[in-house]
């Protein structure tokens, strides 16, 4: 083999390993894209979560306000009533006309406010009813999903794990290539993967760059097809390979 064809033998070895670098670097961003979505995933079901919860919470604490307010009610009746009881008292002591009227004045008032009271403890008591009964149902379907939520955290977290070993796996596959390749040609397309929307090495179609779509010189193409010399597209600095189409096959080629 002469000097001329074993280096641009070696030259189409070191091209090939920069599509191999290219397809791992690819690889290396989506693994990193996956990383960084898995957690936003599992915290937004978090966050639906804690809204299902938010809304259990919030009733939990109407109803307990209902209660107080109960209580309260019934302290009033209670006390109501002792002031009935108290006015009642007088009435055998009475002497007067005017003392009888006073009284009947005050114990009705005190009866119209116990009709108040016991009309705003119904109306509490229907309400807390209500709410109770909501209670069962906003719980279960908080457990259900508490439990699908959890299941869906370990499966995010299994998944993690295993990009972040997929990606240890393809950052040292990727160190392995670059160190077996010749660091020009590393430090060329490292440059323009970088700069050209992580594309450095693209294939040619006809006589067109398929990374800019521009043409290249008839000359440059012809040298990309048969391998003759490792070129960059003279438009976009990107590297060039040809992928020859497979033959079409003809009748002769199929065996009879
Ligand atoms: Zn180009």
């Amino acid at each position: 083999m002469s000097e001329a064809d074993e280096k641009r033998e070696k030259e189409q070895i070191q091209l090939k390993a920069l599509v191999e670098l290219q397809k791992k670097d690819n690889d290396i961003n989506d693994l990193k894209k996956s990383m960084g979505i898995i957690p936003s995933q599992i915290a937004s079901g978090q966050k639906e979560l804690e809204g299902k919860k938010s809304k259990l919470n919030h009733l939990q604490a109407e109803i307990d306000s209902l209660k107080k307010q109960r209580n309260q009610l019934e302290q009033d009746a209670k006390t109501e009533a002792d002031h009935m009881a108290k006015t009642k008292i007088k009435l055998p002591a009475v002497k007067t006309n005017k003392e009888y009227t006073a009284i009947l004045a005050e114990t009705d008032a005190i009866k119209t406010k116990i009709t108040e009271i016991e009309d705003k403890e119904l109306e509490i008591m229907e309400l807390l009813d209500a709410k109770e009964l909501e209670i069962p149902g906003l719980e279960a379907e908080f457990k259900s999903e508490e439990a699908q939520f959890i299941q869906y955290k370990q499966k995010k977290e299994t998944e993690l794990a295993r990009v972040r070993q997929e990606l240890e796996e393809a950052q040292s596959q990727r160190a392995g290539l670059a160190k077996e390749t010749d660091p020009k040609f590393v430090s060329h397309y490292d440059k323009v993967y970088r700069s050209r929307e992580n594309l450095a090495v693209v294939e040619i179609k006809g006589e067109t760059c398929q990374g800019c779509y521009q043409n290249l010189q008839p000359q440059v193409a012809l040298e990309v097809r048969t391998g003759e010399k490792v070129h960059h597209c003279q438009s976009c600095d990107r590297f060039l390979y040809f992928i020859p189409e497979p033959e079409p096959q003809t009748e002769s080629a199929v065996p009879k």
